[in-house]
């Protein structure tokens, strides 16, 4: 759909389908290890399983990469997700080991960019944790502080000191990662996957994941497949699958904008000279980024939650205008710069907003929910629950996260009238910055 010269997309803007989509899986099959889902943690998971000679077989719903994995900001973040002060307080002996995971799977993340045939646009130039006002600046020093102390490589600084775009006064930058185009990364995996010994079924989406005596019986609308063992790696589509534990994670929709190409030098004059990835300290925060084709994508601010089946979307146009506002705000010399492109996707928050993985019922694993962090986070995690499966003691990082027991509480927060009120308070402090100047 094309509204006001701005083109909506159900997948994403950052690159096309793949034109080799693999045939779904007919009839009967038997393998050592099932893995469901092939986003990054499904795809990694499988890629490991199959280099330790494991018989692996991937079954996926679209064509692998086609969930959040090519839709996201592409903002490769070494810091856990949510709120460093909330997290520390609410989980204060694991903070450290939970800051450890997330800097540990920017390292390999890189290494497996690194490994990729396909050259996937990344810049390390870390990320900010932006401030936009006074009241923000204070709470990125205080967040500086906490990561800090927990061991993380982050500094603090004015928007000066960062090289930040002029509508943002200072934050902490997190030194590793950067940017990169997740769309190319994630077909870049899909490829080396393709490649490897691994079998890849795409149009297969799983219907049920059942025990059976000899192990798990995985149940697909043309056939099934008979394996020891199951990685679920279905991210927020867990929510549509009975055999994932109840209550794993909430499914958000995430919207994302992009504006047309900007001339180097206007994008220069606005003070961005670091090209560091943004997330803002609003309560829904808004990300910001350049992009290797001289474009600024944006996204967040709103999050809207599931009604139903998750199913193919486009992002609804007043989201779009309201994300549109956020951005002219935040780089007024660019006011007449257009939208070119819109798209979203689904994320899978956690209640604890802590990536989860463990056994979900006998030999049925799973890898889930990086919470907006899983561009580093999910295919580290799929391929440390890999080394598991494949005999390896419990590495320290996937014991950060690792659920003695799958059982998960109600989330209290996300849901539509919690997260409406999150974007109108939001709304409000940015209306009494802008009074105060
Ligand atoms: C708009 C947006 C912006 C984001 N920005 C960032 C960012 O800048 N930085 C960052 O670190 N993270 C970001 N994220 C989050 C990041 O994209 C995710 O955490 C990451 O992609 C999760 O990877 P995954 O493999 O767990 O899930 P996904 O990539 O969602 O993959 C899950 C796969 O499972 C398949 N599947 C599900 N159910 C079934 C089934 N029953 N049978 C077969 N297949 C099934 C799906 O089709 C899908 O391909 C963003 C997410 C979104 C949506």
């Amino acid at each position: 759909m094309t509204t006001l010269g701005v083109t909506y997309s159900a997948f994403t803007g950052w690159v096309d389908p793949p034109t080799d989509v693999m045939p779904a899986l007919e009839g009967e099959l038997m393998c050592d290890v099932a893995v469901v889902g092939g986003g990054y943690a499904g795809m990694a998971a499988a890629l490991r399983l199959a280099e330790r000679g494991a018989d692996v077989v991937l079954l996926e719903a679209g064509f692998c990469g086609c969930g959040a994995a090519s839709r996201n900001a592409g903002q490769l973040t070494g810091a856990p997700a949510g709120d460093p002060q909330l997290l520390s307080t609410l989980h204060p002996r694991r903070f450290p080991a939970l800051v450890h995971f997330a800097e540990e799977a920017v390292h390999f993340t890189e290494k497996l960019i690194g490994r990729l045939t396909t050259d996937c646009e990344y810049e390390p130039t870390g990320n900010v944790g932006a401030a936009v006002s006074k009241g923000q600046l204070r709470k990125a020093r205080r967040n500086a502080r906490i990561l800090h102390t927990a061991g993380a490589g982050v500094e603090f600084g004015d928007g000066h000191d960062l090289g930040l775009p002029e509508g943002f006064v200072g934050g902490f930058l997190e030194r590793l990662g950067g940017l990169l185009n997740p769309g190319k990364f994630a077909l870049g995996l899909r490829e080396a996957l393709l490649g490897s010994g691994a079998r890849v079924f795409e149009r297969t989406a799983v219907r049920a994941v059942e025990p059976s005596r000899a192990g798990v019986v995985v149940s697909v609308p043309g056939g099934r497949v008979r394996a020891e063992r199951v990685v679920l790696a279905t991210n927020a589509y867990s929510h549509d699958l009975a055999s994932a534990p109840r209550r794993l994670a909430t499914p958000l929709w995430v919207s994302m904008a992009e504006t047309e190409p900007i001339k180097p030098e206007r994008l220069a004059a606005t003070g961005w000279t670091s090209r560091s990835g943004i997330a803002t300290q609003h309560l829904l925060m808004q990300s910001y980024r350049p992009t290797a084709r001289g474009t600024i994508m944006f996204g967040v601010r709103r999050l809207q939650p599931a009604r139903g089946a998750l199913g193919a979307r486009e992002p609804d146009p007043a989201v779009v205008a309201d994300l549109a506002r956020g951005f002219y705000d935040r780089f007024p010399s660019l006011r007449d710069v257009a939208l070119q492109r819109a798209w979203g996707g689904w994320v899978a928050l956690t209640p604890s907003w802590l990536p989860v993985a463990g056994e979900a019922t006998r030999n049925v694993f799973y890898a889930i929910g990086c919470n907006g962090h899983g561009l580093a986070q999910a295919p580290y995690l799929g391929t440390l629950l890999a080394d598991r499966l494949a005999g390896d003691e419990l590495h320290d990082d996937l014991g950060a996260v690792w659920r003695a027991r799958p059982r998960f509480a109600p989330s209290l927060v996300l849901n539509a009238p919690t997260l409406r009120a999150a974007w109108a308070i939001d709304r409000m402090s940015d209306r009494l910055h802008s009074f105060r100047g």
